[in-house]
């Protein structure tokens, strides 16, 4: 016997509905890049996405089909999410930050039928069109390009209908080795991840909101921000450059209340603020991820009344896995410890299930202890199953998947990052974490990025080097960095060099790559070795 409850499928294109009858008039501010700005609403959000579902049938792009978009933050980008699944195609958000070989093996591989881009990435559209094999029509979104062709429609349309199950986004993660993968979300995973993430220990959403997200469109679906946003009708403001400058005018100017970035975001931004004495009186929540948020920032914002969700998750996971959700005694703790708490990487919300297991034998799932680290591995029905066109499922026969990074499970559930399966440091036997020499690292004033690897040593088999980029004008040596870790690390963790240079290398998510790192100090020799 089935439940006698109503067919509502839980199709994303849902969201703008709500969004629309409910939220109408709530504005979608975007600054565009330059200078201007213009306002939308939600109903018109809405509005111009049908259009944009007519243009692309008449493009005669078919159900399951891929629409890329190549762009910043702004409100034609948010327009054009709705409007290429609406249509019931697939939105593929390209990174324009990827490398020529990176985007012209992902455009192919996901047989991409349409590019939306920014003018500011002509030169990149004009560069791959040749190796581009299966992109049939280009469309700009500035100089009224965007606007004249959905313009072109009168929106007297209706959204494409479908299973819940069928694709709507697809994103490719960086590859930091071989080509990159794609991970194809469903309508019914992207919904599910959508309600989970208005709870307050995530987004804390409701219509009061006003959100500037400063994740990229294109880095793990937002976040999810551009649905979640939406179901909970929240007011967006989009900045299409991504200058600390900019960015504090329009967090005051438009009273922004929420904010999403990785932590370089919020280094950048807290220069900008000592620099000018700027503050930002309205904002209230603040979500931090993509990697580990060091001490000082979390310890910054909370002085400054500012919630700090500092968040886990990968593309592979929607993105959300964990947020610094509050411990039940959270009203007990001192400042201290909740600061603690803040800067492990939370608990899970209902739907994410984590464990452990042996870095070794991955048979064996370690305790909850909050002592021993292993490989952290993931499931849930915002997990991913199985990379886009993959024959093999990338999980396990119990569907967990192994997210390549190396943790530690308290018993309360808190998830403590240690590494990256890639990155540890295997010295004598036991595990250096360098991403905890990184976070040391900088809590040294004349710091500004620090990078922790492994160089080979024959009694030890690796120890850790640091890399250091020092702050501008500011001088520190190298022992007294080391004196600075001695303080928070073990003394058999302290590097056995510090190296100055003038730049740390990054990937395409702005994450520091340590696979170029290695690569430079590959021929590297530590004095006693
Ligand atoms: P990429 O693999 O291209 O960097 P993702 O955005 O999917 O793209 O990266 C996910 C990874 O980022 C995680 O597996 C984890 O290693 C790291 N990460 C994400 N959030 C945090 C965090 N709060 N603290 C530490 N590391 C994080």
């Amino acid at each position: 016997m089935l439940g006698a409850m109503q067919d509502w499928d839980l199709r994303v294109t849902r969201i703008i509905d709500h969004a629309a009858r409910e939220h109408a008039g709530r504005e979608i501010v975007t600054r565009w890049a330059d200078g201007s700005e213009t306002r939308t609403n939600w109903a018109e959000v809405r509005r111009d996405a049908l259009k944009m579902t007519q243009a692309l049938q008449k493009l005669g792009v078919k159900k399951g089909e891929r629409v890329a978009t190549m762009a910043m933050n702004h409100s034609r980008h948010l327009v054009s999410w709705y409007g290429a699944v609406g249509v019931g195609g697939v939105l593929h958000t390209i990174n324009p930050r990827l490398f020529d070989d990176q985007l012209e093996y992902i455009a192919n591989h996901a047989e991409d039928q349409v590019l939306l881009y920014d003018h500011a990435f002509a030169p990149i559209v004009e560069r791959m069109k040749p190796r581009w094999n299966t992109i049939k029509h280009y469309i700009c979104y500035d100089n009224g390009e965007f606007e004249d062709w959905i313009g072109a429609e009168d929106g007297n349309t209706e959204w494409a209908t479908g299973d819940e199950r069928d694709p709507c986004m697809l994103c490719y993660t960086s590859g930091t080795t071989g080509n990159p993968k794609g991970v194809l979300y469903e309508h019914r995973s992207t919904m599910l991840h959508a309600i989970t993430s208005l709870q307050p220990s995530i987004f804390d959403f409701d219509a009061t909101a006003v959100m500037l997200p400063v994740v990229p469109m294109f880095h793990a679906a937002a976040w999810g921000l551009p649905w979640g946003g939406a179901a909970a009708g929240v007011k967006f403001v989009f900045s299409a450059v991504n200058d600390a400058a900019v960015l504090c005018e329009l967090m005051n100017r438009e009273k922004v209340t929420h904010s999403a970035g990785v932590p370089t975001v919020w280094l950048a931004t807290f220069q900008h603020m000592d620099a000018t004495g700027i503050t930002l009186p309205t904002l209230r929540h603040a979500i931090i991820g993509g990697s580990a948020a060091p001490r000082f920032m979390i310890e910054r914002l909370m002085k400054a009344g500012v919630n700090v969700a500092h968040a886990w998750g990968m593309t592979e996971t929607s993105p959300i896995g964990t947020t610094g959700a509050k411990t039940f005694d959270w009203a007990d703790l001192g400042f201290e410890a909740q600061v603690d708490i803040k800067q492990m990487q939370g608990r899970v919300p209902f739907g994410v299930e984590l464990r452990t297991v042996d870095l070794g034998d991955p048979s064996v799932v370690l305790p909850r202890d909050g002592k021993t680290s292993g490989a952290l591995q993931v499931r849930g029905p915002w997990v991913i199953k199985r990379y886009f066109k993959a024959e093999a499922d990338t999980t396990d026969a119990e569907q967990w998947f192994d997210t390549g990074d190396v943790a530690i499970l308290h018993p309360d559930g808190t998830l403590q990052l240690t590494d990256r399966t890639k990155d540890v440091i295997k010295s004598g036997g036991e595990w250096i974490s360098s991403v905890e020499l990184e976070n040391a690292a900088v809590g040294h004033p004349a710091v500004a990025e620090a990078a922790a690897i492994g160089i080979y040593h024959p009694k030890w088999d690796e120890r850790p080097i640091l890399v250091v980029v020092k702050k501008k004008g500011e001088e520190v040596t190298a022992q007294e960095i080391r004196d600075h870790l001695a303080k928070s690390v073990a003394k058999w963790w302290l590097p056995d060099a510090v190296e100055f240079v003038d730049e740390i290398p990054h990937g395409a998510t702005g994450k520091i790559s340590k696979k170029d790192l290695r690569d430079q100090f590959r021929d590297y020799k530590l004095e006693d070795a």
